[in-house]
């Protein structure tokens, strides 16, 4: 079976070491970005929009 499919972070084939990624690095890059996004996912993103809003509402 040549069911390689290629790593999500950086799109080059898969190795079976690391699979689903081409190496460590990139599964560590993975992992970061899930814990960033689970921190993220608690925040208040309103303010994001709030911030943005506020901005684009300033008369002047
Ligand atoms: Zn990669």
């Amino acid at each position: 079976m040549t069911d390689t499919a290629p790593c999500p972070v950086c799109g080059k084939p898969a190795q079976a070491a690391t699979r689903p990624f081409c190496s460590q690095h990139c599964a560590d890059i993975d992992l970061g970005r899930w814990f960033t996004g689970q921190y993220r996912i608690p925040g208040p993103l309103v303010d994001e929009e709030n911030i943005q809003k506020n901005e684009g509402n300033d008369e002047r």
